[in-house]
């Protein structure tokens, strides 16, 4: 898929709607659609990057950042135990986005999620 045909591309271009947490001129955090816990979020660079292999190491940082500021305000707006950052790259390791992002899942005792 190219950036022209991109879900998280028409995402920051909106294009698309999206519960939006956070923007800069680099990045974008929003609600996941499909949440795993209440308050799944991902953050997205702005600039299209199929995966970690692609991304700009100055876009890869300020992603980073922008993650742990986002999960600090998903921990204090749902009281989760834990969180998961989590970031898949192709299928075969459950990539569905073409676009790199960064999930941050709420977690809680016992959910019985991923781990
Ligand atoms: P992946 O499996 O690629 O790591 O995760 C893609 C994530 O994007 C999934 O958790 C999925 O629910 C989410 N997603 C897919 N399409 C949309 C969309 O149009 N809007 C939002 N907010 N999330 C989406």
């Amino acid at each position: 898929m190219g950036a022209g045909s991109c879900i998280f591309c028409q995402i920051v271009e909106g294009k698309i709607p999206s519960a939006k947490l956070y923007e800069d001129d680099l990045v974008i955090s929003f609600l996941d659609i499909n949440p795993i816990n209440p308050g799944h979020s991902l953050v997205v660079p702005k600039k299209h990057a199929a995966t970690i292999f692609d991304i700009d190491d100055d876009v890869l940082a300020k992603c980073a950042v922008v993650a742990a500021r986002v999960a600090r305000a998903i921990r204090s707006a749902t009281g989760c135990e834990g969180l998961n950052v989590l970031q898949n790259n192709f299928r075969s390791a459950g990539q569905l986005i073409d676009h790199f992002h960064i999930h941050l899942i709420p977690r809680y005792e016992g959910d019985g999620f991923l781990t």
